[in-house]
């Protein structure tokens, strides 16, 4: 194995998709950084299956291209019952902020994408087979023990430590930041199969009290199944081929499709009391986890890079204050716990485990469906968090709630001629954005700006003509107001930022 960096700004401990994004990321923006995982490669356990618009938008915000993984476009999500047919339904065909509402993808190859991209950035160095074995906390850093698979124990030093290692983090142990939350009695099957005669195009939730089993077509030809298990079925049992023909035998005959992979999971829902302790973060699972029926676990981690990783680079960067570094987590903590909140009770709604409960919550739920106004809250996904933060690093107030909400994307013009994604367009850095004219900064405030990392940029009048708004690198708008008031907004962003020169 080649030898292991003596200091780092940001060592990530936990290269899955989470630990993968914050490396591109923080690589993007040129701080120095290792990543290590103790396993020797990708895990290739039947895990996350679906992302939404907000994952694919963080994703060309890493900087993967469009086609980096292959992707299944789902137009919809539906809820059987064997007594009232279908008894519910989410509207996800169409497009958000440039990308498709839902979509299914094989983790193990947006992780290869993930991986390729992170480690073409010169200053992100990634070591498999390297485990972390204990850290500890000064005033200027972290120093780090790590084992290689060798067995040698090497230390590394880093000025910020990063706990992407999954639900049983030991980072997360080492700071003393325990999960809160519950555990489910629920264990389910997951299966992955390819070559099955004929798909579906959808996601299908089979709300049966007997075995609910959602299922879902997924790139490759592929479709997967969740089967939830009886009392007093074993995970040996159900792991058994001769039990997965059994239960496929609806779809499909075992001889005539090829079974890829199969777990038996049991589902938690809970998340940490805090996301950050001193100079350590905890990302991803290792952060919160949740059961997968609203298919948001990668998602939320997802968020948690973008959110993160921007942050540390500027402070790591010089650019603005580490006090921007609390905000982690007062921005994401809330939103990932209403997921959490949303995946129960989307669990508790779908898949009830008795034939009474199912035949009054499904029964209200296709007679709510008769109202106009509540069937668009569920089937338009009114019922889903939005992604805007209560408090944070953005300057409170402003009409329409846009400070502390995501900047809208879509596909703009350049000057240039070139038609595009406005995010692109913005770029990977601080934007003052002009809507429809050019904001004007004095020279002292251009300069300070740019030392900032910031730019600006004119983007067609998409909301409001005569509007500027400050766009932070993970597209949260910091703030708002008049174009010819360019100048305070920026002056305030930069005082929020605590950039030095300001
Ligand atoms: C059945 C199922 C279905 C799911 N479906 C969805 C879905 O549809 N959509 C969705 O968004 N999410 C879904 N999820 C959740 C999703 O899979 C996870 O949220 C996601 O994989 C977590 O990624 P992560 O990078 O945080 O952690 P992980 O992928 O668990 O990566 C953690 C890494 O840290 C490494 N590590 C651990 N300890 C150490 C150490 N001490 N030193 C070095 N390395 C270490 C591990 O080897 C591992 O590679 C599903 C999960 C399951 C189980």
């Amino acid at each position: 194995m080649m030898s292991l960096p003596d200091q780092v700004d940001v060592l990530i401990v936990g290269y899955g998709p989470v630990g993968a994004a914050i490396a591109g990321l923080l690589g993007r923006y040129g701080v120095r950084t290792l990543v290590v995982d103790k396993l020797p490669d990708i895990w290739m356990a039947p895990r996350a299956i679906a992302l939404d618009n907000e994952a694919l938008r963080i994703l060309q915000m890493v900087g993967l291209p469009e086609d980096a993984f292959a992707k299944v476009v789902i137009p919809q999500v539906r809820m059987r019952s064997p007594h009232f047919g279908e008894f519910g339904r989410v509207n996800t065909a169409g497009t958000i902020d440039g990308h498709p509402k839902l979509v299914t993808f094989f983790q193990p190859e947006l992780e290869r994408a993930l991986r390729t991209y992170a480690e073409r950035q010169p200053s992100v160095t990634a070591r498999t087979g390297v485990e972390m074995v204990r850290f500890d906390e000064d005033r200027d850093g972290v120093r780090v023990v790590l084992r290689t698979s060798a067995g040698f124990e090497e230390v590394v030093r880093a000025r910020y430590l990063v706990g992407a290692d999954g639900a049983s983090s030991n980072v997360r142990t080492a700071i003393d930041l325990d999960f809160e939350g519950e555990t489910y009695g629920e264990d389910w099957l997951i299966v992955d199969a390819a070559g099955v005669p004929e798909n579906i195009d959808d996601v299908e939730f089979l709300c049966n009290p007997d075995r609910p089993t959602p299922h879902m077509v997924a790139p490759g030809g592929r479709t997967r199944w969740e089967f939830m298990l009886e009392p007093g079925e074993t995970r040996e049992e159900m792991e058994k081929d001769s039990t997965i023909a059994r239960l496929l035998e609806p779809w499909a005959k075992a001889d005539e499709i090829r079974i890829e992979r199969k777990a038996v999971y049991r589902f938690h829902a809970r998340a940490c009391k805090r996301f950050s302790k001193g100079r350590v973060f905890l990302a991803g699972d290792a952060a919160h986890v949740t059961p997968p029926f609203i298919g948001q676990g990668l998602v939320a981690g997802l968020r948690d890079a973008a959110n993160l990783a921007w942050k540390l680079a500027w402070v790591v960067r010089g650019r603005a204050s580490e006090a921007i570094l609390d905000t982690y987590d007062q921005e994401r903590r809330p939103h990932a716990v209403k997921m959490i909140r949303l995946a129960k009770l989307m669990g508790q709604l779908v898949m009830p485990r008795d034939h009474v409960r199912a035949v009054i919550v499904h029964g209200s739920m296709a007679l709510l469906r008769r109202i106009p106004p509540v069937r668009n809250y569920f089937e338009e996904l009114g019922i889903k968090p939005k992604n805007a933060f209560v408090q944070g690093l953005f300057v409170r107030g402003g009409r329409g709630g846009r400070r502390g909400s995501w900047f809208p994307q879509s596909v703009v013009r350049s000057d240039a001629g070139v038609v595009q994604l406005s995010d692109d367009l913005l770029g990977p850095e601080l934007a003052l954005v002009g809507l429809g004219g050019d904001p004007a900064l004095s020279e002292s405030t251009e300069r300070q700006w740019s030392q900032a990392g910031g730019r600006t940029v004119r983007l067609p009048d998409m909301m409001e003509r005569g509007w500027c708004l400050v766009v932070r690198p993970d597209r949260t708008v910091m703030h708002d107001g008049p174009i010819e008031e360019a100048e305070r907004l920026v002056t305030e962003s930069l005082r929020l930022l605590g950039t030095p020169a300001a």
